[in-house]
């Protein structure tokens, strides 16, 4: 068993043969010659490509073992887990704090005939919620209010009740949590985020131990078309060799970042799983193996945190999270998230420590109202 940073640099790269790279370029195909029977690997660019398959030998690798299946984007990672496994007259259970665009696909799986049950990350609702269910849907820790739920527990009452599991890992990353392991069905992730890290580019994932989840998954890819281009693909292989340095700094740096505004005048509902005292510490300690590079926290109003975000030199403004480079939001810019108006979600890129720590404690201070507990004449 090697250690993660070992796995990660060689993951999905081919023996070693004379004359060969270490990891092929993308191959750009819409078709490959193919006279007589048409058999695999390699039919029509819609069904394989050899750069695909590079990857998602990494990623089923990371994933703990399995079949992992590379998508054009998180969101079609997560439709074709919803979509495809779920038919009318089914039931869904499904998280009412999870990414916003997911839950979106509610109205969609209800117009298909399916009942959505929503429930919140933490606490039991999801296991009232199981009789007769179909799927459950997890996202642990959620995203943006880094709330978790016990998979193992949820896995072993949804399965009593004969229903599968599936768990969006996308804050996580295989290195940070491997759902597979503790249990679940599947492990879905959009790779846009800290899995590649270098926000150029869009991905995701499904991966799985079960042969027939994972011929459904590719059956929905080749139907809808939601393939990933080979220079996306090519590329996230190539940032997948650093994953284990880059999380280790960005867990780290988030750490940091909340142990430094804990405590702090104006800082309220400080979020990090990896904090002792956190309420999904406990749960997170127990099936997670990094925290995490997101951090969120409260100020007292929209205007004070525009302030900080303004006022921040390291850290950009964007939405999204698990790039080398550090950023925040005001997530109720969007609405659609049940968080109060000043509710700032913080991604920790690879910056160095002390800078970036003191970069958000320079924008705290001068997001206080002028003439505040923090103002200085
Ligand atoms: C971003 C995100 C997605 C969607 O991923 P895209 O790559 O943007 O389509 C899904 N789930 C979670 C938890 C996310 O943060």
């Amino acid at each position: 068993m090697y250690g993660d940073g070992t796995t990660a640099v060689n993951a999905g790269r081919p023996p070693a043969e004379k004359y060969t790279p270490s990891l092929p370029g993308p191959v750009f195909a819409a078709y490959y010659h193919l006279p007589g029977e048409p058999a695999g690997p390699y039919t029509y660019g819609r069904d394989t490509n050899p750069t695909w398959t590079l990857l998602e030998s990494a990623i089923a690798e990371l994933e703990g073992g399995g079949e992992a299946t590379s998508f054009a984007s998180g969101m079609a990672a997560v439709s074709a887990v919803l979509l495809s496994l779920v038919r009318a007259g089914d039931a869904v259970v499904m998280p009412d704090d999870c990414y916003q665009t997911t839950r979106m696909l509610r109205e969609r799986l209800e117009s298909y005939g399916a009942e959505v049950r929503m429930v919140p990350t933490t606490g039991d609702a999801v296991f009232t919620a199981l009789e007769g269910a179909r799927l459950v849907y997890l996202e642990t820790p959620s995203n943006p209010n880094l709330d978790t739920c016990d998979i193992t527990r949820v896995c072993e009452a949804a399965h009593r009740a004969g229903a599968l599991v599936a768990v969006d890992n996308t804050l996580a990353t295989p290195l940070g949590q491997r759902p597979l392991d503790l249990g679940a069905d599947i492990s879905l992730a959009s790779d846009t985020k800290a899995m590649t890290g270098h926000g150029d580019l869009l991905l995701g994932h499904v991966a799985t131990r079960d042969p027939g989840i994972a011929e459904a998954v590719r059956l929905w890819r080749k139907t809808v078309g939601a393939v990933p281009g080979p220079m996306e693909a090519w590329l996230a292989h190539r940032s997948l060799a650093t994953l284990e340095v880059r999380l280790d700094r960005q867990c780290a740096n988030a750490l940091a970042i909340a142990q430094a505004l804990r405590g702090r005048d104006g800082v309220s509902g400080l979020r990090y799983p990896g904090l002792p005292d956190d309420p999904a510490h406990e749960i997170a300690a127990r099936q997670m193996r990094r925290f995490g590079c997101v951090v969120s926290f409260t100020l007292p109003d929209e205007a004070s945190a525009e302030r900080f975000l303004g006022s921040l030199r390291l850290v950009g403004q964007a939405t999204s999270f698990g790039s080398v480079h550090s950023m925040a939001e005001r997530r109720g810019r969007w609405g659609g998230d049940a968080v109060p108006p000043g509710f700032v979600r913080l991604s920790a890129g690879i910056e160095n420590t002390g800078d970036l720590v003191a970069d958000v404690l320079q924008a705290l201070a001068a997001s206080a109202p002028a003439g505040g507990p923090d103002h200085v004449p």
